[in-house]
């Protein structure tokens, strides 16, 4: 998906109506329209990227500090138990909107929103092998 028909791109020029929380010249953060509870909010980068290692270091670096800022205002307004920050990264990862985004998910005890993920065992030697090929490609 490209910027020209990217519905996030569409509320930075203020082509669609936006609920914003937070702007300035990179970022914008704002409330999502579909919730999974009250305050789930999402922040994103002006530019479009789709997907995180696609972004520059140091405009994720700007990000990340709006995120640290809106997630701290988000606990303080809803006073969640706890939240979550989720970025959902190429379909298969549930990302709908191909603009890198990250959501902030205000969540309280038993709200049954996620249960535990299935984790598992690697099989004997599978960890070291698999942390090879990661380390060859960094
Ligand atoms: P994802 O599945 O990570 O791509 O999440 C995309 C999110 O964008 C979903 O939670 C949607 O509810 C949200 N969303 C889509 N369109 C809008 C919109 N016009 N305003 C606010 N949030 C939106
Ligand atoms: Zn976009």
């Amino acid at each position: 998906m490209s910027g020209d028909d990217c519905i996030f791109c569409k509320m930075v020029a203020d082509q669609i109506p936006v609920t914003k929380i937070y702007e300035d010249e990179i970022v914008l953060a704002f409330l999502d329209i579909g919730p999974i509870s009250d305050g789930h909010t999402l922040v994103i980068l002006k530019q479009h990227f789709e997907k995180l290692h696609e972004c520059p270091p140091q405009l994720l670096g700007q990000l990340a500090s709006c995120l640290i800022k809106i997630a701290r205002a988000v606990a303080s307004a809803m006073k969640p138990d706890g939240y979550n920050v989720l970025c959902n990264n190429g379909r298969a990862a549930g990302q709908l909107v191909g603009h890198l985004h990250f959501h902030i998910i205000p969540r309280n005890s038993g709200d049954g929103l996620f249960s535990r993920w299935p984790a598992y065992k690697y099989e004997e030697g599978k960890i070291g092998e698999i942390a090879t090929r990661i380390r060859k490609n960094l």
